[in-house]
């Protein structure tokens, strides 16, 4: 399988390659050329499969032929094997033709695990065989720190340095990153904000020498290699549902658009969705682009689902791309006007394209916190915040179309944002398994200044890749 950047100036990669450089050298996202397809014979074995052999199914042909049948199976069944549920991604129902897809029993609690426990893996057996090495260099504001330093902690073929802005990220977010006891990680507090480490990463990716002195690699969700492993989901629990013989909603939180896009590359290999619903909060770029047709900048907002607090959805063109038919040239001028303006906007033909396939919900502050009490209330789970949204969102689904069941998905354990569910529900969930000793085990992180040189400086005195 190769891969095409969206902005149509890169040169096409093979799967592994693309995984390694992450972001294409034209600013743009790499995209499969031809999607695979899945026929309704393919869905419907998947049925009953163990979730790491569905996942070795579905991955395979966008790998093609870097990684035999065998290997790619034991990969996928390492990276799951971790996971507290014996079906790895269970599907529970809360209500009407309304169901939960818990994606928060990998070890640090969010669905990112998915993606970054199968990319760990897929990188370092890429690294091995090209007797290589990579830093990983990343910001975070929480849950995608944490699962990068889960997945590439102990890796033998990267260090990994995560920025995260000194005091302003929760007990639990910090302690996932700073107890995790391998040399090759690097947690780093910076006296700053987010944006601030988000900056210093830039900065130092933007330095070209630095950036191959350090075989610099990025691991955030615009990475394909995250992408295709977040398919397999979609895939499983719609087939656990009736698929290929009964249609499926998908309710998604949504910040960057990884997650929901894999649904919607799920439903082009042929998956039997009906709707994705892009639930969001307060940050509602995406609603707003697919009300208006504008897609328009607006400044961030601090709201109870962090993780979803973005002002720039990057995977969103990915979607462009595909609602243009894959015209590279629009993309850029896209990509340029917002760039220069902070805007754009989509084409008509396009936007209806979009349409087809996505509905976008806006949740509020109030409508959030409400949402975990109701859950909580008529069916006995508790849900974080992220997850209230995304049921929000499923419930207007369903008053549009009450006859398809809507799948609304888990990505965080309720005990991740444990402030926000108590004020909702008037009860502190508590951590699961060995995760509850999180707060006894020893913490180790350095603080540095809020200084680009100074991290540069860091990450050479510790990256191997340097040597
Ligand atoms: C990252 C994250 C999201 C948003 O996912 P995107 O792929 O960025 O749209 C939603 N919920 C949680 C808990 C997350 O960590």
């Amino acid at each position: 399988m190769r891969y095409i950047s969206t902005r149509g100036e890169a040169p096409k990669l093979g799967f592994s390659e693309a995984m390694l450089v992450g972001l294409a050298r034209d600013g743009g996202l790499y995209t499969p050329l031809t999607p695979p397809l899945a026929s309704p014979a393919e869905i419907r074995a998947l049925s009953g499969l163990p979730y790491p052999k569905a996942a070795s199914r579905l991955i395979e042909p966008f790998v093609g032929d870097e990684i035999d049948h065998a290997e790619l199976a034991a990969l996928a069944e390492d990276a799951y094997a971790e996971f507290r549920h014996a079906a790895t991604a269970p599907l529970v129902q809360i209500d009407d033709n309304l169901f939960l897809l818990e994606l928060f029993h990998g070890p640090t609690l969010a669905f990112k695990d998915f993606a970054m426990q199968w990319l760990g893996r897929m990188m370092n057996r890429a690294l091995r065989r090209r007797q290589s090495r990579a830093t990983i260099l990343g910001a975070t504001s929480g849950d995608t720190g944490a699962a990068a330093i889960e997945a590439f902690g102990g890796q033998s073929q990267t260090d990994v340095f995560i920025l995260y802005p000194h005091g302003r990220i929760s007990d639990v977010q910090r302690r996932q990153m700073t107890t995790v006891d391998q040399p090759n990680v690097h947690a780093v507090a910076v006296e700053g904000t987010f944006d601030d480490c988000q900056a210093i990463v830039k900065a130092l990716f933007n330095d070209l020498g630095f950036r191959d002195a350090m075989k610099l690699s990025g691991v955030n969700s615009i990475n394909w290699g995250r992408i295709v492993a977040q398919i397999v989901y979609y895939f499983t629990s719609a087939v656990a549902l009736g698929a290929p013989d009964r249609r499926v909603s998908f309710s998604v939180p949504t910040g960057n658009f990884g997650d929901v896009l894999a649904g919607y590359y799920a439903k082009r290999m042929g998956l039997s969705i009906d709707r994705l619903a892009i639930a969001t909060n307060e940050n509602d770029i995406l609603v707003r682009a697919l009300a208006s047709g504008l897609y328009k900048l607006a400044g961030v907002k601090a709201t109870q689902s962090p993780s979803m607090d973005i002002q720039v959805s990057s995977n969103f063109e990915r979607l462009l791309f595909e609602a243009y038919d894959r015209d590279a040239g629009a993309l850029r001028a896209l990509m340029g006007s917002l760039a220069q303006s902070g805007e754009f906007a989509i084409a008509p033909g396009p936007l209806d394209a979009i349409r087809r396939d996505f509905d976008a919900y806006r949740v509020d502050e109030e409508t959030c916190a409400e949402e975990i009490g109701r859950v909580y209330r008529s069916s006995g789970v508790v849900v974080d915040p992220h997850t209230a949204i995304g049921v929000a969102a499923a419930r207007r689904a369903l008053a549009r179309d009450p006859a398809t069941p809507v799948v609304a998905l888990a990505t965080a354990h309720p005990a991740k944002f444990p402030e926000a569910v108590a004020r909702a529900i008037g009860r502190r969930p508590v951590l699961p398994g060995r995760l509850g000793e999180i707060d006894s085990r020893p913490e180790r992180f350095s603080v540095l200044p809020n200084d680009a040189a100074a991290a540069a400086r860091f990450v050479r005195a510790h990256a191997r890749a340097a040597a």
